[in-house]
């Protein structure tokens, strides 16, 4: 869409002009804008390297509003049918963090989406409700914490490797909700993009302001990152896209909470 509102300043902006405020500008503001017409959350795109112009959308738009025909990206999605059945079956969940997979391997996000699919209903046809346990790729659990409220509130297992799995109310936590207890553990942190920067040799990819939680990706880490998604190799692309990333949970001498990736298998976006 061609205009966004800051609730900062209660400024309408048309893209272009957004564009021109100061990068320090940008970065504060973006986090902070509306659609102009329902006033859902909004995100800020930078013009892109392939040529795109600058533009704001928002992933989704409040019911019924008239701007939301206008963008072609996906929104939330639904659950899948299996998705919903593992919610109520309540069994173990082990994730699939696919480490196996080379880091050099481009996903093919409609591949993975089917076979993530098909083999949890195959297993579930074959055991019924019931089943002990499945396996989910990251991309699975982001969609379902993004369709399903209270699945990170609740206490279905989850098994990440470790000793004993976790309830998911214990380790799912959004951007916004991390606090000073969630220092030093290992985390799933979710949420929308609504910021990135490239600061030193690192990305920040931040979703709130300062208090929110954000995850870095190092620069030893960049050259795999890019090579497993490359839609984000302008990482303007980033901005409005949903992420799930495991990792611990830090705080900096500024009190800033951050997740560095320590490893590519451990972060998905849709
Ligand atoms: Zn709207």
């Amino acid at each position: 869409m061609d205009f966004g509102k800051c609730t900062l300043d209660g400024n309408v902006y048309g893209a272009y002009k957004f564009s021109q405020l100061s990068d320090n500008e940008i970065s504060n503001k973006r986090k902070h804008l509306v659609c102009n017409k329902c006033d859902a959350k909004a995100y800020f795109k930078k013009k892109a390297k392939s040529g795109q112009a600058a533009c704001f959308g928002a992933r989704p738009h409040n019911p019924g509003c008239s701007l939301a025909s206008e963008e072609s990206e996906s929104c939330l999605g639904t659950l899948y049918d299996d998705e919903r059945e593992l919610i109520n079956a309540g069994s173990l969940i082990n994730v699939d963090f696919d480490f196996n997979t080379k880091t050099t391997t481009h996903i093919d996000e409609s591949a993975e989406d089917s076979s993530s699919s098909t083999t949890s209903s195959r297993h579930f046809s074959s055991n019924g409700i019931g089943s002990a346990e499945s396996k989910r790729k990251l991309k699975s659990l982001l969609n379902i914490l993004l369709n399903d409220s209270d699945f990170s509130k609740s206490n279905q297992k989850i098994n990440i490797g470790h000793t004993y799995p976790y309830n998911a109310s214990t380790i799912f936590r959004k951007f916004s909700d991390i606090s000073t207890s969630d220092v030093n553990k290992i985390k799933g942190v979710y949420g929308q993009i609504f910021d990135v920067n490239e600061f030193n040799t690192d990305i920040w990819v931040n979703s709130g302001g300062y208090d929110d939680c954000s995850i870095v990706i190092e620069n030893h880490l960049q050259e795999y990152f890019y090579e497993r998604f490359p839609d984000y190799i302008d990482v303007e692309n980033l901005n409005g896209m949903y992420v799930l990333c495991f990792g611990e949970v830090l705080k900096s001498k500024n009190d800033k909470f951050f997740i560095k990736l320590d490893d590519i298998s451990k972060i998905v976006f849709k």
